[in-house]
This record gives structure tokens, C-alpha cells and sequence, in this order.
């Protein structure tokens, strides 16, 4: 499942590839990947130029000139290709984007959690799917002190607040357990317990995990035939510490890496390293 790092990869790979093309017609062919109608879909977004594409969260926008905004959501394994239009379309693809230079974009989704909803471009941030975000974390907004009361405020584990996207946004369960690893903190610790101190390290280790991972990304090509998708598993793979390595031991210690359950995802950890 895409984390902020993916996205942004996908972020970039289709602004370098489809920004500023005009969307001839737009196919809505899964009904429930939108809140749209076929109709409305089609309507709203044929004739827009595509004037900016960018991210927030997990979502990715595509503002166009005419006021829409359409944003998307991955979700599990959403996935854009850029076809000539002639081309043919994957099975599961769910919508349809002709551009009016004979190339097409096109949504494919195996597993049928993507969405994507027509918004006023005006009121963008206004809509929940963005409202109720915490700050991005490169932002000036996220900060040691914003983690810190954040995490003073419940009494939940830490990594079910690092996974709750309206308090800390972008992180998923693999940089989850990454950025624990790194602040030496135990997953399963009472989120209120944690000190300003630890909190800081914290927070570094969240920006480092998704910065480095953006890096990676960055060297990648844009493949038209799977935007963003090279991005996925293996290139930042190797640089994972306890992240599916289960079994294997600390890079700093050499204990086993434990895996344990908590709220039936797995969660990597070195027992040595990361303390309550
Ligand atoms: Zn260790």
C-alpha cells in the first residue's frame, strides 16, 4: 500500500508526464470509484486543461482550468498508465482520461479501494478528505513541539496515533515501524508517555524515513506504462531496518528482529533497541 513517499513519486512521475494536456473525455467505468455519477464525471472534467498537479496527504490533485479539481486516492494498489489511444485498456481499469492529443490516462485497480471525487477547486481544502488532515510533515507546521502535545493528548499506543492520519499525516505501517526503530521507542508504549525529548528524536526519525525514500524515488525514471510504480517495494526496500525482517537480526545489535501484532497489522521491532 502506497505511503506518503509513493505518492509523491506518483505526484511527480505524472506531473512530468501529463501536466498541461487537455482531457478531450473522461470515462467513469467503475460507479462506485466515485461519488460522481458517469454523467457528472464526464461533465465535469471534459474540456479541462490539466494546470497543476500536486499532493496533499495521500491524495493526489489534479487541478484543472475550469474550477474542478479532481482528487485521488490510491489506496491499495491503484495504479495510472499513460497510453496512446489506440491502446488497450488493462482489466480493472476504472476510468478512462482522452487527452486531445490522441494519448490517453487511464486508473486501473485491482483491488477496488481507489477513489476519485470531483471537487470545486475553491473550496479543495474544505472537503473532509483534506480537512481533518494533520500538517504535512515537511512542513513548518509539523514540528517536535506539534508531535509532542499531539502525542500528550492520547492514550493510545504510539503507533496507532503514528498510523492516524488526522494527527500525523503520511506515514503508513512501514515507515511506522522504521521511524520507531530509529527513535529507539517501543511500539506498544502509551502515546501520552512519551517525553519532549523522545518526541524530537521522533519526529526527526519520521521526516528522515520519508525523505529517504523520496530520494530514491527521485532517481527513478518516470515509466508511462506504470507511473510511480517502480517506486514501490524494492527500490527502498534495502534501506529498511526492521521493516519485514523478521528473523533477522538488529542492524545495530544483533538481536532477532521480533514481529508482533497491533490492531491486526504487523509491526517490526528490535527489543533491545526500542525501549518502553
Ligand atoms: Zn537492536
Amino acid at each position: 500500500m502506497p505511503e506518503l513517499p509513493e505518492v509523491e513519486i506518483v505526484t511527480r512521475h505524472l506531473r512530468a508526464l501529463v501536466a498541461g494536456k487537455t482531457i478531450a473525455q473522461a470515462h467513469l467505468l467503475r460507479e462506485r470509484l466515485s461519488p460522481s455519477t458517469p454523467d457528472e464525471f464526464a461533465r465535469a472534467l471534459a474540456g479541462g486543461s490539466i494546470r497543476l498537479i500536486h499532493r496533499r496527504g495521500k491524495n493526489i490533485l489534479f487541478d484543472l482550468d475550469n474550477g474542478v479539481t479532481l482528487l485521488t486516492h490510491l489506496r491499495m494498489s491503484g495504479r495510472f498508465m499513460l497510453v496512446p489511444d489506440e491502446a488497450d485498456e488493462p482489466r480493472f481499469t476504472h476510468a478512462v482520461f482522452r487527452f486531445d492529443d490522441r494519448s490517453k490516462l487511464l486508473f486501473h485497480d485491482q483491488r477496488h479501494f481507489g477513489l476519485m471525487k470531483v471537487i470545486s477547486t475553491a473550496d479543495l481544502f474544505l472537503d473532509r478528505s483534506l480537512s481533518s488532515l494533520a500538517p504535512e510533515p515537511f512542513s513548518d507546521d509539523f514540528s517536535p513541539a506539534y508531535l509532542h502535545s499531539t502525542l500528550k493528548r492520547s492514550g493510545r499506543d504510539i503507533k496507532s496515533v503514528l498510523l492516524d492520519q488526522t494527527r500525523v499525516c503520511g506515514v503508513g505501517n512501514i515507515y511506522a515501524s522504521e521511524a520507531l526503530f530509529l527513535a529507539g521507542i517501543h511500539p506498544a508504549i502509551c502515546a501520552n508517555r512519551i517525553t519532549r525529548p523522545r518526541a524530537a528524536r521522533l519526529y526527526d526519525a519520521i521526516v528522515r524515513v520519508l525523505s529517504a525514500t523520496i530520494e530514491i524515488g527521485e532517481t527513478i525514471t518516470p515509466d508511462p506504462m506504470d507511473i510511480g510504480g517502480n517506486i514501490y517495494g524494492n527500490a527502498s526496500e534495502a534501506e529498511w531496518h526492521v521493516y519485514g525482517r523478521e528473523g533477522r537480526t538488529c542492524p545495530n545489535c544483533s538481536t532477532d528482529i521480533l514481529r508482533i501484532k497491533q490492531a491486526g497489522r504487523s509491526t517490526f521491532l528490535c527489543r533491545n533497541c526500542q525501549r518502553r
